[in-house]
């Protein structure tokens, strides 16, 4: 894997990656600090792919680039690739600044409405349930409780209207032709940009060069495998041509897919072989609570230890849906993995 040998953009400045490719980097308010959004342009035709975080720090920032790199645009394309809140925050405040459509899949559209609404298994109150059933400690739940709707607040509003789009599709975005990639186990329907002609791969979160994407369980879908999705969903990219640059939205541009990919199916059967020692070695059927320690071995802050929860289901889950564990569901709904 080929790191790209640039600094990344300084807020409210761009690099260009590639002719008519726009590199910008959007703080955020957590430990994961900063989201890489892209800015394709082609004389007045301009496209946005990601829109950062729904907080008066990236407006600000936004504003910046209004005047700065998006100054003489005349139509302005919105695309986000899933609906977490580092992606699809400013979509509608973009939408309704340049009015402009909102390019999407079906489902991020649904999942972020149901996520404002608490909707859909999908609300604070359901994965506080979900974390309940999976041995989270009395503490932690209150802290979730607490905490509120975390997503609403990085996503002040959704698109009210959107242009759907499905795996497969081309999208001509600022005189190139690009094919979304749809991809699973991050969100419900993940659509990465593929441009083959200029060998480019806009990835989103699917793919990122240093850390590993998040794969959790909701409790909408309590039975969910999101590892085996996931790791279905990369290998895909891998048909991609080599030399394919990719453009993460954490992290730096990178070359080597296939590197890549196969290094996160490593990391993956490794923290499954963990999970499935642990099993064999406890006294005891375990929780997802109890083997966070051995998936994680840093202290975790609150919003790390719900990834965590999300990330411990998933593996156990991913265990017990190929026939690795045994899964016990206790007459309180209590949830155990035994090896
Ligand atoms: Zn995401």
């Amino acid at each position: 894997m080929d790191l790209l040998p640039t600094a990344p953009p300084a807020p409210g400045r761009v690099v260009e990656v590639a002719p008519g490719v726009l590199w910008l980097r959007m703080p955020l308010p957590f430990a994961l600090d900063h989201v890489n959004l892209w800015l394709l342009r082609d004389g007045g035709d301009v496209a946005l792919v990601d829109c950062g975080y729904g907080d008066t720090v990236t407006r600000e920032i936004w504003s910046r680039h209004f005047s700065g790199a998006l100054a003489g645009a005349k139509t302005v394309r919105i695309v986000a690739t899933h609906c977490h809140p580092d992606h699809l925050g400013n979509a509608e405040w973009l939408a309704s600044h340049f009015g402009s459509k909102v390019t999407m899949t079906y489902a991020e559209f649904m999942a972020a409405h149901a996520m404002i609404a608490g909707a859909a298994g999908l609300g604070p109150a359901d994965a506080g349930g979900l974390f309940a059933r999976h041995g989270m400690s009395g503490e932690h739940l209150a802290a979730l409780a607490a905490r509120g709707n975390q997503y609403h607040r990085g996503v002040p509003e959704a698109p009210h209207t959107f242009e759907r789009i499905v795996d497969g599709d081309e999208l001509a975005l600022a005189g190139r032709a690009w094919r979304v990639v749809a991809g699973y186990g991050h969100s419900p329907e993940h659509a990465a940009l593929a441009c083959t002609d200029a060998a480019l791969l806009i990835s989103g979160d699917m793919l990122l060069p240093r850390i590993s994407t998040n794969v959790s369980v909701w409790a909408g879908e309590p039975d969910a495998d999101p590892v085996a999705r996931f790791l279905a969903s990369i290998a895909r990219f891998e048909a991609l041509p080599a030399d394919t640059l990719v453009l993460p939205s954490h992290g730096v541009p990178f070359r080597g897919i296939g590197d890549r990919v196969g290094a996160l199916g490593e990391h993956h059967r490794l923290r499954l072989d963990e999970l499935s020692a642990a099993l064999a070695a406890a006294a005891a059927p375990q929780s997802a609570e109890d083997v966070i320690p051995v998936l994680f071995r840093r202290t975790l802050d609150l919003q790390q230890r719900f990834f965590a929860m999300g990330e411990a289901i998933a593996h156990l889950n991913h265990l017990w849906q190929i026939g690795r564990a045994e899964r016990l569901v206790a007459a309180d709904g209590a949830i155990r993995f035994a090896a």
